[in-house]
């Protein structure tokens, strides 16, 4: 009995889209590229002019925290749904949460309205974050 094995050709899997349904046109090197964009992405005709397709990165709309202080609020944990779809791995090439830890004023949380309002932000931005997580899920 003999065993025969079908080759067929490494085909790069596409990376798995959080919808893509539009295209837009880049400068690669001062070469007018169109490529896939994500409907989540927010750049539009912003995307910066890159040396590389690698460069390029697709980004969301930003979300955060209000953290209140003695002059109003700060954002904290300003989150957006990133992306370089033309990451040299695959694993790169997914999309992710990027969160900046490191922003914003210190709050003010001695005052009970304060508390209360970092409370409703947390509950916000919790049901946020769940809801682009699910996205990510869907990959
Ligand atoms: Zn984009």
């Amino acid at each position: 009995m003999s065993q025969s094995t079908i080759e067929r050709p490494i085909v790069p899997s596409p990376v798995p889209a959080l919808v893509s349904h539009r295209t837009v046109t880049v400068l690669v090197r001062g070469q007018r590229v169109t490529v896939d964009d994500p409907d989540w992405c927010v750049l539009g005709d912003h995307h910066a002019p890159v040396n590389s397709l690698e460069d390029l990165i697709h980004e969301g709309e930003p979300f955060s925290i209000n953290v209140p202080t003695l002059d109003g609020v700060a954002p904290a944990l300003v989150t957006r749904m990133t992306s370089w779809p033309f990451a040299r791995t695959e694993a790169d090439r997914l999309p992710y949460l990027a969160i900046d830890i490191a922003g914003g004023d210190g709050g003010d949380l001695q005052r009970r309205t304060a508390v209360d309002e970092l409370l409703d932000g947390l509950d916000q931005y919790t049901a946020r974050l769940r809801s682009e997580c699910s996205q990510l899920a869907a990959v």
